[in-house]
C-alpha cells in the first residue's frame, strides 16, 4: 500500500521537488499551499498531484485541512513541513508583525502540523516528518532574526518530537538548506547574492531536487535508524 506524503509549500521551488521525489519513491503525494492559485494549478496539471490551500500558520485551518486530505486520499504516514517565508529587516527596523508573521507560519506550521498528523502516525507506528529548516538557523543571518529564530526553533522541535515518536516508528528529521535556486533566493539583491556564491566551497546554488532527495532517504523504509538528526545540504558553506 502506498504511503500518504503531504508536502507544505509543495508547489514551487523546493517543495514541489520534494512533491515529485516522494511520487517517484511510489508515494500518493499531496501539496498544500499558501495563496498562489494560479501556480497551484500549474502544479496539478503538470504533476496530476492534488494541491490543498490553507494556511499551515493557522490552527484550525491545519486540523480541517489533514482531517480534508485523509478523507479524500487516507491517513496521512509522511509530513513534509516545508512552507516557509521571509520577512528580512534588521532588528531595530523590524515590526512585530514580521516577527510574528515568520514565526507563526515558519515554526507554528510546524507544530500544527504535527498536531493534525502525529497522534495518528503513533497509533499505526509508522511515521515520517522532516521538517525544513536553514543553514540561517544554523548559523545565524544578518537581517534575519526572525526567520534565523523560526528556522533554530525547528530544529530543537524536531529533536524533541523525535524523542517522543521514537518507539512509535515514527521519526523525526530535519534539513537545513544551503543557498537555492528558487523564487525565495532569486528575491535576494544579485550583489548580494553574489557575495553569497563566493561564500559556497561548491560555488554554486543548490538546486530544489539536491533537497529532495535528502527528503526521500529521510522518508524511506531505510531511513527508518535515523531520527532526530538535521542533515545540512549546503555545499559546504557551513559544516555543523
Ligand atoms: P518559495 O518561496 O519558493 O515557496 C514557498 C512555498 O511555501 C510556496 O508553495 C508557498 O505557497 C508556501 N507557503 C508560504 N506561506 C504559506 C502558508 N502560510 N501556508 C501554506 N503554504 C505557504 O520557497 P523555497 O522553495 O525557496 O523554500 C522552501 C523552504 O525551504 C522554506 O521553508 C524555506 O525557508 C526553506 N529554505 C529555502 C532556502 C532557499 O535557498 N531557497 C534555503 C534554506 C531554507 P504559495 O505559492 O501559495 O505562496
Amino acid at each position: 500500500m502506498a504511503r500518504v506524503a503531504i508536502v507544505t509549500g509543495g508547489t514551487r521551488g523546493i517543495g514541489k521537488a520534494i512533491c515529485l521525489a516522494l511520487k517517484e519513491q511510489g508515494c500518493r503525494v499531496v501539496a498544500n499551499y499558501g495563496g498562489d492559485d494560479a501556480k497551484a494549478r500549474a502544479f496539478t496539471a503538470e504533476t496530476e498531484i492534488p494541491a490543498y490551500k490553507w494556511d499551515v500558520g493557522d490552527y484550525e485551518a491545519t486540523i480541517a485541512g489533514c482531517a480534508q486530505v485523509e478523507q479524500d486520499v487516507g491517513p496521512i504516514d509522511i509530513v513534509v513541513n516545508n512552507a516557509g517565508i521571509t520577512r528580512d529587516g534588521v532588528l531595530h527596523k523590524m515590526s512585530w508583525e514580521d516577527w510574528n508573521e515568520v514565526m507563526r507560519i515558519n515554526l507554528g506550521g510546524c507544530f500544527n502540523m504535527a498536531k493534525a498528523s502525529f497522534p495518528g502516525m503513533r497509533e499505526r507506528g509508522w511515521g515520517r516528518i522532516v521538517n525544513i529548516g536553514s543553514i540561517n538557523g544554523q548559523a545565524g543571518q544578518y537581517g534575519q532574526v526572525n526567520y534565523a529564530a523560526a528556522k533554530s526553533g525547528i530544529h530543537g522541535f524536531t529533536k524533541a518530537l523525535a524523542q517522543e515518536g521514537a518507539k512509535y516508528g515514527v521519526t523525526v528529521n530535519a534539513i537545513a538548506p544551503g543557498y537555492v535556486d528558487t523564487d525565495m533566493v532569486a528575491a535576494v539583491p544579485q550583489p548580494v547574492l553574489e557575495k553569497i556564491i563566493a561564500k559556497i566551497p561548491v560555488g554554486r546554488l543548490g538546486h530544489a531536487e539536491e533537497i529532495a532527495r535528502g527528503v526521500a532517504f529521510l522518508t524511506s523504509e531505510d531511513g527508518g535508524f535515523v531520527t532526530g538528526s538535521t542533515m545540512s545540504i549546503n555545499g559546504g558553506q557551513h559544516m555543523y
